[in-house]
């Protein structure tokens, strides 16, 4: 490789803001956070926590007295 054209590359934990989760990764960063990850993700975890969680479509069946459950 060339000398001195290349940023630093490090070996860097991320944390997730939502879970507290911390993993390691590769970046020319000395952290990241993020918001979502893969502990905590609803994609990976099955559950919805936050998209349901006042829904429009929910709140019309609430009005209407419709239960849904
Ligand atoms: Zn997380």
């Amino acid at each position: 490789m060339k000398q001195g054209i290349h940023p630093e590359y490090n070996r860097i934990n991320v944390v997730c803001t939502t879970c507290g989760n911390e993993f390691e990764s590769g970046s020319v960063k000395k952290e990241i956070r993020v918001d979502t990850c893969s502990n905590c993700h609803p994609f990976y975890t099955g559950r919805q926590k936050f998209a349901q969680a006042d829904g429009r479509i929910e709140r019309f069946n609430k009005k209407y007295g419709i239960n849904t459950k």
